[in-house]
């Protein structure tokens, strides 16, 4: 099959990682995560956070984010998100069921992100006995339609937290590509700006699978070990869920395939700025775009070939990864413009 954009999830393992799975791979070694390994790739993050942080392997972004999400919080509590965020619209009630019943809370936030003013609103609007108790935020780092929180915004949101008593989770399934966008160190855009507990993907960074749980104030984490083991999250052989983060983190290639899936985001949109019959839904700050166009445009890009969803607003995603080739990237933009021009050329006859 010919590249596809659809999902950053198309994309295979980036040599680094495979190269240390192939290392890891190497004789018998201690099961259950008491290995050189996993030790090796949790010392990389205490490394590239420059913190003393807990650091846990899970296989997947959703385990990440609601294993995390009911460590924060009581059965009564709630969880303050986004309507866009992952944790509400993708992950089946994970948060819910981890949690055994902590609901979340959905801000009516205009733009992508939370502010300070949803938090509030929502944290504020009951206080009673009969409400279920907020006591998380949860943020996308960078958002589900590819924008990303400055440092200034996420540590304006923990100041609202810590004035309501609430504590700050970070999904960051695209944390690379937001770190890469910023050009911050990754102690910059997390603890130190306030966020108490990341998830950090490495699947859509260049892995085959996982994701990393770190917990900045390590008493947060009591527990978290079982509340793994009991979600079915607990690899046996782990040095293999670990390891491929050693070539990620160690050699500094989770920064590059970040740098590289949002250059390719930033290829297509200047492309497609001379586009006048499609437009970019969401400002491209990350590794995303988002384009707006007529039915008919969309049809006729299948028709050659081209898979994307559309499930936010009717517009096409578009996603880049680690392994985007510019040569499909210019490829695609070239087919948006022979497609929607065709739509300016015929309006009379718009496609079913
Ligand atoms: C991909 C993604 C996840 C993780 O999804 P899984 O399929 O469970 O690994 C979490 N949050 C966001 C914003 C994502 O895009």
């Amino acid at each position: 099959m010919d590249q596809q954009f659809a999902s950053d999830n198309y994309a295979g393992i980036c040599p680094e990682a495979w190269e240390s799975m192939a290392q890891a791979n190497r004789g018998s070694v201690p099961a259950y995560g008491e290995d050189i390994w996993t030790e090796r790739a949790a010392n990389a993050f205490r490394t590239l956070f420059e913190s003393d942080c807990d650091v846990f392997f899970v296989f997947n972004g959703t385990a990440a984010n609601s294993l995390a999400l009911a460590s924060l919080s009581q059965s009564y509590n709630s969880v303050i998100c986004s309507r866009f965020a992952h944790v509400e619209t993708d992950e089946c009630g994970a948060p819910e069921f981890f949690s055994n019943g902590a609901k979340l809370l959905i801000a009516r936030n205009e733009g992508s992100k939370l502010t300070p003013d949803d938090i509030r609103q929502l944290a504020l609007c009951r206080t009673d006995i009969h409400y279920p108790k907020p006591r998380v935020v949860t943020v996308t780092q960078p958002t589900e339609t590819g924008e990303i929180y400055s440092i200034r915004e996420i540590e304006e949101i923990s100041a609202t937290c810590r004035e309501l008593g609430l504590l700050l989770h970070m999904d960051g399934a695209r944390f690379a590509n937001a770190a890469a966008a910023l050009g911050c160190k990754p102690a910059d855009l997390t603890w130190k700006a306030g966020v108490d507990v990341l998830c950090f993907g490495g699947t859509k960074n260049g892995m085959g699978v996982g994701e990393a749980v770190l917990f900045f104030r390590r008493e947060r984490a009591d527990g978290f070990d079982y509340r793994c083991k009991q979600a079915g999250q607990l690899a046996s052989k782990m040095r293999f869920l670990a390891a491929p983060w050693i070539g990620l983190l160690e050699t500094g290639t989770w920064l590059r395939n970040g740098q590289h899936g949002n250059a390719c985001a930033q290829r297509l949109a200047r492309h497609l700025d001379h586009v006048p019959a499609v437009e970019l839904m969401f400002p491209v700050e990350a590794n995303a775009v988002f384009v707006k166009g007529a039915p008919g445009g969309f049809d006729r890009l299948k028709a050659r070939g081209w898979r994307f969803y559309t499930f936010i607003g009717g517009a096409a995603r578009f996603m880049f990864a680690w392994d985007a080739d510019l040569a499909r990237v210019d490829a695609l933009a070239a087919d948006i413009e022979a497609c929607f021009g065709q739509e300016l050329a015929t309006p009379t006859h718009p496609s079913p």
